[in-house]
């Protein structure tokens, strides 16, 4: 049995729980308690507010979590950061008012920084020999500067579009963050066992996301051309049809790239094109 901390509500919540779903992991959510037993793999799920993820994880409370890099870089426990999961992206970043003039990070030397993030950005300034005074708010961080409490902020930035209602620009971005898988560093040789054919599965699922499957028929002597544009995984795959001079490609494509790809091919004579969503992608 291992056991995963995950957000008990917030961004991070639903994402996490789907990802353990993706990867044959159901957790019954009316029986959700502080503690639930996964169905389909021998996991139990502990519930907790990500701030307390990082040390719950490097006490063995939890074996493993799911929580922010953010949160893992804040709170600075001895814990391993297993893989990067892709999601609950967000930067953390230094903003100012925007009518300011910004040179450098050296404008924030002898100034008053709002903050929930009180380590990364001490780390910040240290790094770069800045003083600077920092100011640990819990919330609404944003709006400290235009009351006076503070002349500049370093907060969670998305869009940016928070800062921008708040006459604020964002000069500095400190640190890339998204929702990492962190483990325990003294898990025992059964946990280690199971945590490796989690992060399979995880990956299983991650490799599908974004990815279609193509089916086509194709005259048989564009077969080279249609390789060219569709490299596929090690080879698209060909197969002759009934009907003489056509062959049918499946292949798998990414979805970015999908109609760029379909124009291509039926320049050359694919026809009957098929797209299908892929569910796992096993290597
Ligand atoms: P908790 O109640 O668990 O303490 P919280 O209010 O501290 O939750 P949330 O706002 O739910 O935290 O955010 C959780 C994580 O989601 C953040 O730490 C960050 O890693 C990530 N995140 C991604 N995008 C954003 C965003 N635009 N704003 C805030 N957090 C974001
Ligand atoms: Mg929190």
């Amino acid at each position: 049995m291992i056991r995963i901390a995950i957000q008990s509500k917030g961004r991070l919540n639903e994402d996490s729980i789907r990802l353990l779903s993706e990867a044959g992991m159901k957790i019954e959510e009316s029986r959700r308690k502080l503690l639930t037993p996964a169905e389909g793999f021998p996991l139990e799920v502990l519930y907790l507010r990500d701030d307390d993820i990082p040390q719950a994880v490097a006490d063995g409370v939890a074996d493993i979590g799911i929580v922010g890099l953010n949160e893992v870089e804040e709170r600075d426990r001895d814990v391993e950061i297993v893989r990067r999961l892709g999601f609950g992206k967000c930067r953390l970043s230094l903003a100012i008012p925007k009518e300011e003039d910004y040179q450098g990070p050296g404008w924030f030397e002898g100034k008053k920084i709002a903050t929930s993030y009180p380590g990364i950005v001490g780390r910040y300034f240290r790094e770069k020999g800045i003083k600077a005074n920092i100011e640990t708010i819990a919330g609404s961080v944003e709006i400290a500067p235009s009351v006076g409490m503070a002349d500049a902020i370093f907060d969670i930035v998305s869009s940016g579009g928070t800062l921008v209602s708040n006459g604020l620009k964002e000069v500095e971005k400190v640190l890339f963050s998204e929702a990492v898988l962190i483990g325990n560093r003294s898990l025992t040789e059964e946990k280690r066992g199971l945590l490796s054919q989690m992060t399979f599965r995880f990956e299983a699922v991650e490799r599908s996301r974004g990815m279609k499957y193509m089916l086509m028929n194709l005259p048989s002597d564009k077969a080279d051309e249609a390789v060219r544009i569709l490299p596929g995984m090690k080879s698209p795959t060909i197969l002759p049809l009934a009907q003489e001079g056509w062959c049918s490609l499946h292949a798998a494509v990414r979805e970015d790239e999908l109609w760029t790809k379909i124009g291509q091919l039926k320049g050359i004579g694919a026809e009957d094109i098929l797209v299908l969503s892929l569910e796992k992608t096993i290597w």
